[in-house]
């Protein structure tokens, strides 16, 4: 029996929490984001009661042939269909809110968010034709929610490159509260919106926090972020320095406070705007309308107007600082786009780091672009959106948790933060790296994994979702590595006899043209395999044939070539 004395302090610790009442855990499940950075969404479940935080895709990494993106596997969910509440979401960028018209689609529920974040979750299911079937709520950071019989979440503000982020702060009756940061950084000087709501954190740590789940994008990098008001300093010097240039900005299309730098600088360099890249215009079009964009109407020019102004009395927001083949910059580079020719009197500002994986197609665009003669400039117009050590180590401070799990990270950023907060002093038992599919309960007495559910990342490609799994993508990757190579043969249906072939024909493997010599070795190869064939009297044209056949190819072809293409028979039976 703990004495009323001790048991206060602990209720004090836990929020208010009577601690002998409740004995169920929370529940924490994460769907995707660990292990990767993208495809964020986390599960949070207590009693009869989920709600769901973020709901994000995933790019396809580079084995993933054809892949447009990848979303989570919602099937845990479906299962409990009838005890989710809602989706929470803590900002507008695609690895948070991608996937929302494709899980809503599986699992009507309503969808928080701030006014931003709503905005833009709007375009997606305009674009969708979902708008009408989905119950949006716009809240303000400071808001708090009360969502089934356990939950209230309190939105808190912070920073990120993108307006309008939250942190939440979980309440339920598993005692304490749960804080997670969403995507942040600590900006003493933003552009649009105020300084992340520091206070609350600390206050919610005084009150006792039982659980901090918090970004490890930037875990490894030691210090602080710069404020994202120093790249407009750095525009500024550009600006001024480019005077006549043809100046074109990459940026991300979401990083909204960043066009907005970049439109003040050419305010004040009397440069017109253009906005160029379906996401770009989409993104600051929505954040014009909601306010976060100001900027004169006369100043926006577009294509036909361009002719009007000289080289020097313009800038070019432009989506492709990614290196996206199909993106604005890169048809820019590559020639392909309608309007505008790279020459030597274009500066072309990258405003934006490459995302780990990205590199290279980065460098080739760059590349290219100076090898128009333009002149690219990397430094100094880019802060990132994600807390380094120094800032990492104020929250921790601030929040004080019982538990921590390090999220939003590859392996290694996450292992980075564990040691961050270990270092803080936090006993290494209390912190658990979780990985997708966890399946991690708590509350004040303990916190552990007790199980695990599959969670699958599902593959879109075009319109399909999911139907292209593991197989078909080891098929692809196997013709995308060695080719293929069909062997046509026509067969009478009566006699079984060949009556035309074998054809070889072959695509990604060999160029026919220049390998006659083997396409005519390769046809013997399959014409004796055949014979064999009927000499053991084996007459099945569907299987132990063409088995027969592609063993004996695929040996032969390896012999030759050390390579492995698919090999394909074609078997045509003709009424003969
Ligand atoms: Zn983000
Ligand atoms: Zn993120």
């Amino acid at each position: 029996m703990i004495e009323t004395k001790k048991l206060d302090k602990i209720r004090r610790n836990n929020g208010g929490v009577d601690l002998n009442k409740n004995k169920s855990k929370l529940k924490i499940i994460p769907l995707g984001g660990l292990e990767q950075i993208g495809m964020n969404i986390t599960v949070f479940e207590y009693e009869d009661d989920i709600v769901v935080v973020d709901c994000g895709i995933a790019f396809p990494e580079d084995e993933m042939l054809g892949i447009d993106l990848v979303i989570p596997d919602v099937n845990y969910l479906k299962m409990n269909q009838d005890k989710v509440r809602a989706i929470v979401l803590t900002h507008g960028h695609e690895d948070h809110i991608g996937a929302l018209p494709y899980v809503l689609r599986q699992l009507n529920v309503p969808v928080y968010g701030t006014k931003l974040t709503i905005g833009l979750v709007e375009n997606k299911l305009n674009e969708h034709k979902m708008l009408n079937d989905v119950k949006r709520t716009v809240v303000t950071p400071g808001q708090k929610i009360k969502l089934g019989d356990a939950f209230n979440i309190e939105f808190i503000r912070t920073n990120h490159s993108i307006p309008d982020p939250v942190a939440l702060a979980i309440h339920t009756p598993a005692g304490g509260v749960v804080v997670h940061t969403g995507d942040f950084k600590v900006d003493y000087s933003p552009i649009n919106g105020k300084p992340i709501d520091l206070q609350k954190f600390a206050e919610l740590g005084k009150k006792g926090v039982l659980l901090l789940m918090a970004d490890s994008t930037n875990a490894e990098r030691p210090g602080y972020t710069q404020s994202e008001s120093s790249v407009g300093r750095a525009f500024d010097d550009l600006f001024s320095n480019f005077k006549g240039k043809r100046i074109i900005v990459a940026t991300f299309a979401s990083n909204v406070d960043r066009v907005q730098q970049i439109i003040h600088a050419a305010g004040k360099y009397k440069r017109k705007v253009l906005v160029e890249g379906r996401s770009m215009v989409n993104v600051i079009g929505t954040a014009i309308e909601l306010g976060y964009i100001k900027m004169p109407k006369k100043m926006m020019i577009t294509f036909e107007e361009l002719s009007q102004y000289r080289e020097g009395q313009v800038v070019i927001i432009t989506t492709g600082s990614q290196g996206e083949p199909l993106a604005a910059l890169s048809r820019m580079a590559y020639d392909n786009h309608r309007h505008i020719n790279i020459h030597e009197n274009d500066k072309i500002i990258f405003s934006s780091k490459p995302i780990p994986g990205n590199e290279k197609s980065v460098s080739k665009v760059i590349n290219t672009l100076f090898a128009k003669g333009a002149e690219v400039i990397f430094e100094d117009a880019h802060v990132s959106g994600h807390a380094y050590q120094e800032e990492l180590k104020l929250i921790h401070t601030l929040v004080k948790p019982k538990y921590f799990i390090p999220i939003h990270g590859e392996v290694k950023h996450m292992r980075k933060h564990a040691e961050l907060a270990e270092n803080l002093g936090m006993k290494s038992d209390k912190i658990t790296i979780l990985a997708p599919g966890d399946v991690y309960e708590v509350n004040y007495r303990s916190a552990e994994v007790t199980g695990k559910i599959t969670s699958d990342p599902i593959f879109v490609d075009g319109l399909g979702v999911g139907d292209v799994g593991n197989i078909v993508l080891r098929d692809r990757q196997k013709l995308s590595q060695d080719g293929l190579m069909t062997v046509v043969i026509t067969v009478s249906k009566s006699t079984r006899e060949v009556l035309a072939g074998p054809d070889i024909v072959s695509r990604g493997f060999v160029y026919v043209r220049e390998s006659g010599d083997m396409m005519g070795e390769a046809r013997e190869v399959v014409v004796k395999a055949l014979e064999q064939c009927k000499r053991k009297n084996i007459r099945d044209w569907g299987g132990k044939m063409k088995t027969a056949m592609r063993d004996a190819l695929r040996d032969f072809l390896w012999q030759q070539t050390k390579r492995n293409p698919m090999i394909l028979p074609v078997i045509m039976e003709v009424d003969k």
